[in-house]
């Protein structure tokens, strides 16, 4: 068995998206799970519309989700003399030959197909055969190169995703592999780069599957060996249309940005169209080991935001409350909120951790506690009853003298509203509103102890 050699090959007119970031993941774990080699390749010969800063975004993305390639980045652009050194070696092998034919005569032999209601396609008038005389070469026209498709039979693969597929060679024309410029085409580079880089296993999306028959003839005329075609099927949104803006099409940065944690949006991607049997939760590692092309699925995958929150709190319950606040810092720091000004952040995210699904969603929770906090006054009012009064000054009195600590300050709620014969939410209800402005909080003793003595006796007197 040859060492396994995947690429990754994006063209880079825009950000890594979800899509792409699925083909990148699930070509490097398959390289990683065989010990070989994952191949960063740009494809950028588009220059119209390829710009640095797209490619920088795609290093980005795979950066962030640590997509590390062994070998590369390649870029088309500087092989060029690669391409046309091949070009050469093709027509004097004969297996591409110069076609003259200008723009004219093709747009004519179209509207004579079309008119004859066949398939529009090259005629194969500069094709040389054997006995055939071919027409003199116009003066004053600079050719393009053809590649000479073979005649009769098909072309066929064994798809590792999709099975075999086969495709008659007469569907194929003869295709353009040089322009009249000389610059070479876009399917003749993926060829040569697949070749050149030795490339075992080429996984991508399925918008690529009518290129693969015209990649494995050429690479067949090239006396390259045709690697093994994995075509993923394309991811749909949400609802079930085409992935957009709300669900996936974005850049991967913009997850970071959101909030999600790496290893969420790897185990997610990790399970979009390909399982494991029933199970949803793993790490990069396990999904290494258990990587193969036979549990992709040949049908779309469907884009579940639930599913990735889901996830992402999953991961982010799982971090050690030192490196949940360690993530949390920096996006307070951004909103010019000092963290070390309040309570320990780590006692914060660990106690609001269990209700948040994104970073940013913590971030808004604990921010709180860093802030001078003014309790909305309806909001208050609608809490505070008269006769929770007396009982929050007695309360806000018997906390200093109190070990600090939760069960002894929720022996001290329960005394309190026992001796007022209140009901619990009657003191706890306006004593969150005090403490974080909100009604809505995790176990009020725990509140009340991370927000130390101090601050919390002085935030109840204010508003008493
Ligand atoms: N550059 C192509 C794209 O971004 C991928 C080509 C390939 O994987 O063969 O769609």
């Amino acid at each position: 068995m040859k060492p396994v050699r995947t690429r990754f090959a994006p063209s880079p007119t825009g950000y890594l998206h979800i899509g792409g970031a699925r083909t990148a993941l699930f070509s490097w774990a398959y390289a990683r799970r065989h010990g070989g080699t994952f191949v960063l390749r740009i494809e950028d010969t588009d220059v119209a519309r390829s710009t640095p800063e797209a490619v920088q975004a795609i290093l980005d993305g795979m950066a962030w989700l640590e997509l590390t390639h062994d070998d590369g980045p390649y870029y088309q652009m500087q092989r060029m003399d690669r391409y046309k050194a091949v070009i050469q070696e093709m027509l004097s092998q004969g297996h591409a030959y110069y076609c003259y034919t200008s723009k004219e005569e093709l747009d004519a032999l179209r509207a004579e197909q079309e008119a004859q209601k066949i398939k529009p396609r090259y005629d194969g008038r500069w094709r040389p055969e054997e006995g055939k005389t071919l027409p003199t070469p116009p003066a004053g026209i600079d050719p393009v190169v053809r590649f000479k498709n073979p005649k009769g039979g098909a072309v066929a693969w064994d798809d590792a995703v999709k099975g075999r597929i086969e495709i008659s060679n007469d569907e194929l024309d003869d295709l353009i592999i040089a322009r009249a410029d000389g610059t070479p085409t876009y399917n003749f580079c993926v060829c040569v780069d697949d070749w050149d880089m030795g490339i075992t296993h080429v996984i991508r999306g399925d918008d690529h599957v009518n290129n693969t028959p015209r990649q494995i003839n050429i690479l067949k005329a090239l006396g390259a060996e045709v690697p093994t075609y994995a075509h993923l099927s394309m991811i749909l949104g949400d609802d079930g249309a085409k992935l957009s803006k709300r669900h996936g099409a974005v850049s991967v940065m913009q997850y970071d940005e959101d909030g999600f944690l790496k290893e969420a949006v790897i185990n997610y991607l990790a399970r979009l169209g390909w399982s494991h049997g029933d199970d949803e939760v793993f790490s990069r590692q396990q999904f290494v080991e258990w990587f193969d092309l036979d549990h992709i699925t040949a049908s779309a995958a469907q884009f579940n935001t639930e599913k990735l929150l889901w996830l992402n709190q999953h991961y982010m319950k799982q971090l050690p409350a030192a490196e949940l606040a360690a993530k949390i810092a920096p996006r307070l720091a951004a909103r010019s909120i000092d963290c070390t000004t309040g309570p320990s952040l780590e006692a914060a995210c660990a106690l609001y951790v269990d209700r948040c699904n994104t970073l940013n969603v913590l971030a808004d929770a604990v921010e709180v506690f860093y802030c001078n906090i003014e309790a909305q006054p309806e909001l208050l009012a609608q809490h505070l009853g008269e006769e929770a009064r007396p009982a929050l000054t007695d309360f806000a009195n018997a906390l200093a003298d109190i070990p600090w600590e939760i069960p002894a300050i929720a022996a001290t709620i329960k005394e309190t509203v026992g001796k007022h014969g209140l009901k619990m939410p009657k003191l706890a209800m306006p004593l969150r509103v005090m403490l974080t402005g909100q009604a809505q909080t995790p176990s009020v003793d725990a509140v009340v102890h991370l927000l130390g003595r101090e601050r919390v006796i002085t935030s109840i007197k204010k508003y008493l």
